[in-house]
């Protein structure tokens, strides 16, 4: 017979269920946050405030041993950066968002003609030979369309034009890339979870069809200005590096409207940036000590930094509160749990990852039961998976039982292994062969303010916080008190 949780335990998630539904420190955590400190990018005056508040805030929840691990990293700083489309008869200013990594224009900045792209599967298809690309001493731009979902893969999807974009411009000879914004913000539309069933990178099947605008951008809930997502890039040794900076969807579709209008457009471009500067970030830890198995470790997560602009709060304060307000609900309660859980806030999940690479340094030796991490905004949970030993399936099936009255439904193929359990916690699962749970968001929203001006505690909907809470604190509690390992994974 498989082993299975007693019923005492069963009973005790099931009451922390009921006092995180009732929590309220999430919120007030999330407001502290955002409101007292804001944007908060890793290696910034704003990230050692960050990490000594969180340092007050865990220990004022009843947790133990509060702690930073501070390590060294470079940091990537934003300077001005504007840009103005000119077309015929039009000079447009556009809203834009230097990505995180780009190198600054050289003075007197970049005047050139747009090759524009669909995607960049359309860009990579052509050669890469001294001037046999229409990128060659031009700007490219890649209009790149991020589909609304919950569960991300739109996002997934599209992304990898800001990742590796630089580099396939660079490789074709242009001066510099330019990409529709990865996000929904100003793009309208509700659609559900449908999808384009999503093999990316195949070209030649014209998803976007005709470039121009689908009406559909009014019901959105946008009414504010448009914005630009930021987020990182990457550059690759052998070939120069390019500025790179992200346009607003509305200015998006309006150079997809005059490119579909057979228009010639320029661009100038003038950005600046510091790249390389050393500085130093910390991980922010707190723990509910464990008792027979106490060196091993539940780890619960969140990423403390965020990007420079917004307040950085669905992204990721809602995790902060989130994962806090937890631990803080089980300390509460009182009941040990046979392992520690750990509450890690990490530091520059957003541009490098240190955070988690310096934690799987230090902490590579102790045995952990669980890394997990909370990190898609403020939205419903709605999906429980698991990434665990098979011989653990029993008992993460009776956790999901726990969760179900919250509308957490075991992920489709949970009873094998499925689901993302965050960036830094992926990280830490695939380096260490360590167990990972996911909890899924709904991030239908999310990708609306996510890396932008607007990701700001107003545009966010606090109530399903608690739900999290609730979810989160059954799910840390049972895993550390499992009578068996989840380890190792069946990756
Ligand atoms: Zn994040």
């Amino acid at each position: 017979m498989p082993p299975t949780y007693a019923d005492t335990d069963l009973a005790h998630a099931r009451a922390l269920r009921e006092r995180g539904l009732v929590d309220t420190a999430a919120l007030r955590l999330l407001r502290e946050l955002c409101t007292g400190i804001g944007a908060r990018p890793a290696g910034s005056p704003a990230d050692a405030q960050a990490q000594a508040w969180a340092r007050t805030a865990l220990g004022q929840l009843g947790l133990e041993s509060v702690r930073a691990e501070d390590f060294a990293l470079r940091i990537w700083q934003r300077g001005p950066a504007a840009a103005r489309l000119l077309a015929s008869d039009i000079s447009r200013t556009l809203t834009i968002a230097a990505l995180g990594n780009s190198v600054a224009t050289a003075v007197g900045g970049i005047d050139a003609e747009v090759a524009w792209y669909p995607d960049l599967a359309a860009l990579r298809a052509e050669p890469t030979e001294p001037g046999r690309s229409r990128a060659h001493g031009r700007i490219v731009f890649i209009d790149q369309r991020t589909e609304r979902t919950r569960d991300g893969r739109g996002y997934g999807t599209a992304v990898g034009a800001r990742i590796n974009g630089p580099v396939e411009a660079a490789r074709r000879g242009a001066l510099a890339l330019a990409i529709r914004s990865i996000g929904t913000s100003g793009a309208g539309g509700t659609s559900g979870t449908s999808g384009t069933s999503g093999t990316s990178g195949t070209s030649g099947t014209g998803s976007t069809s005709g470039a121009s605008g689908t009406g559909d951008t009014a019901g959105a809930l946008t009414t504010t200005a448009p914005v630009a997502h930021t987020g990182a890039t990457r550059y690759d040794l052998s070939v120069p590096r390019i500025p790179a900076f992200a346009v607003s969807v509305p200015d998006a579709d309006f150079i997809a409207a005059e490119q579909a209008a057979g228009r010639p457009l320029r661009l100038q471009l003038s950005l600046d940036a510091r790249s390389g500067v050393d500085a130093r970030s910390a991980n922010v830890i707190a723990e509910w000590r464990g008792t027979d198995l106490a060196h091993e470790v539940v780890l619960i997560g969140a990423h403390l930094d965020s990007w420079d602009v917004g307040q950085g709060a669905q992204d990721n304060g809602a995790g902060v509160a989130i994962v806090s307000a937890a631990a803080g609900v089980i300390a509460a309660a009182g009941r040990r749990a046979r392992r520690t859980i750990r509450v890690v806030l990490f530091g520059n999940e957003e541009n490098g990852f240190d955070g988690a690479l310096d934690y799987g340094n230090r902490h590579k030796d102790e045995p952990h039961q669980l890394v997990a991490e909370s990190d898609f905004g403020a939205g419903r949970l709605y999906a429980f998976a698991s990434r665990v030993a098979p011989a653990a399936l029993p008992l993460t099936a009776q956790i999901a039982e726990v969760l179900a009255p919250l509308g957490i439904a075991q992920a489709e193929g949970s009873g094998r292994n499925a689901g993302s359990p965050g960036p830094d916690a992926a990280l830490l699962m695939r380096r260490h062969r360590w167990p990972a749970l996911a909890l899924a968001q709904d991030g239908s929203r999310y990708f609306d303010v996510h890396h932008t001006a607007d990701d700001t505690l107003d545009r966010l909907d606090p109530h399903a916080l608690p739900q999290n809470v609730a979810a989160w604190a059954a799910m840390a509690w049972l895993t550390a008190q499992a009578p068996l390992s989840f380890g190792p994974p069946a990756l």
